[in-house]
């Protein structure tokens, strides 16, 4: 079966048509700037080269309708009709706490992901309008919503609440949820493989390093604590969100700057993290190359990024009694050898120590465990599209009825 996975958001709608047969990518592109000038879609056939057409998208719904005419396009296109794709796999920002799972998309579904909006403003929208353009464009074909907040239902409340009054939970559901669930919980998994061990009996700590970053404890197979909070915004220096810091510091410079708390979060949102140290970009690869220029600026940066992931890795292994896997992923994670070992640097009295040759080369999953490291270090590139082809299958799969 095919399998179409979405990413929608604002402006922009990522798209993957993956052979779930083979488990190969068919094609893959992007939507930008829809419902803004200079609208156009990039579209990737595998093996093939990349098309680009530019033409005004409105709104979701043409952008899918251009989605699906790339797609089965008689030069460029993959399929011969739309009836190739057996079913639609959603990203879902945020599931809140109804979704421990994925689930095929109903209107019982859309209502929680509607109701979630407060929790996810800038994204559940989007998400949202992804899915209706599908509906709108393809009515007949199974859709499944992958949730980024999913995997980390399973932490317990003495992990998961703030110490703020109850009721602020109670009423208004303040907690942490996590994100980046899908990355997590798919090499998590590929992690106790690669070690040939059971989920049952493991504890990993999976650092996701991207543009956004999160890190995760997870034991036995599940997550019992993660980085992120109610928004992303919690946990990690990233490349443009601040990550922890005491809350204080908000309403310090609202006072002092005589801002409103909506421009402060624009700024430890937007502003902050490497961007905000560095005073020029929240690209790590050009941190990396200021450092090399000795912009001290940028060094401080990057030591800020590294200090605070040691500083995770030892406190879950607290939280989980020991670690047996340290896991990196993400673009920084699976490709800068440096920013790796300064992440663990000082960790050996744990166990934790990295092989400089093996940390140096390139390739896929590894290990880069030094001989005598008693916990292993492992790389694992992360695949968010498969996982939501994956589940997008299994549930479409056990639907009623479905057609052989
Ligand atoms: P996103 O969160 O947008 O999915 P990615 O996982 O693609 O992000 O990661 C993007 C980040 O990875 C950027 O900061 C980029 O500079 C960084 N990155 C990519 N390759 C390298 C590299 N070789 N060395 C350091 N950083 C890298």
């Amino acid at each position: 079966m095919n399998i179409l996975v979405i990413n929608a958001g604002s402006s922009s709608l990522k798209y993957q048509l993956m052979d779930m047969d083979h488990e190969t990518i068919i094609a893959k592109g992007i939507c930008e700037r829809i419902g803004i000038e200079g609208s156009n879609l990039q579209h990737r056939p595998t093996g093939k080269e990349q098309v680009r057409i530019e033409k005004p998208m409105s709104n979701h719904i043409q952008a899918m309708r251009m989605v699906l005419d790339a797609l089965t396009d008689p030069t460029h296109g993959v399929i011969t009709s739309m009836d190739e794709i057996g079913a639609v796999g959603h990203r879902v920002l945020h599931g809140g706490e109804k979704f421990a799972g994925s689930f095929i998309i109903d209107d019982d579904v859309m209502a929680v992901v509607r109701e979630n909006i407060p929790l996810g403003p800038l994204h559940n929208p989007a998400n949202i309008m992804g899915i209706e353009a599908c509906r709108e464009v393809m009515p007949a074909t199974p859709m499944v919503a992958v949730f980024d907040t999913a995997f980390h239902q399973t932490m317990p409340p003495k992990a998961f609440m703030y110490a703020l009054p109850q009721d602020y939970y109670k009423r208004l559901r303040v907690r942490k949820y996590g994100f980046h669930g899908t990355s997590h919980r798919y090499v998590s998994r590929r992690a106790a493989q690669f070690l040939g061990r059971q989920e049952q009996g493991l504890r990993i700590v999976t650092c996701h390093l991207g543009n956004g970053s999160s890190m995760a404890a997870v034991k036995d197979g599940k997550c019992i604590d993660t980085s992120m909070g109610l928004t992303p915004l919690e946990g990690m220096v990233m490349g443009t969100r601040s990550g922890d810091l005491d809350p204080a510091v908000v309403g310090f410079i609202c006072e002092q700057d005589g801002i409103d708390v909506q421009e402060a979060m624009s700024i430890l949102n937007k502003k902050s993290g490497l961007l905000g140290i560095s005073g020029f970009s929240s690209d790590m690869r050009d941190l990396l190359n200021a450092i090399d220029e000795g912009n001290a600026d940028a060094r401080l940066a990057l030591d800020m990024f590294c200090y605070r992931i040691r500083k995770y890795i030892g406190s879950y292994a607290a939280a989980m009694g020991g670690v047996d896997a340290v896991v990196f992923t993400a673009g920084i994670g699976e490709n800068n050898a440096i920013i790796r070992e300064l992440c663990v640097e000082g960790l050996e009295f744990m166990g934790i120590k990295i092989n400089h040759e093996k940390n140096a080369l390139r390739g896929g999953e590894r290990d880069i465990s030094a001989d005598d490291a008693t916990v292993r270090t492992l790389i694992i590139p992360t695949d968010e599209e498969l996982v939501i082809a994956r589940d997008t299958l299994e549930l479409v799969e056990n639907l009623p009825g479905k057609p052989a």
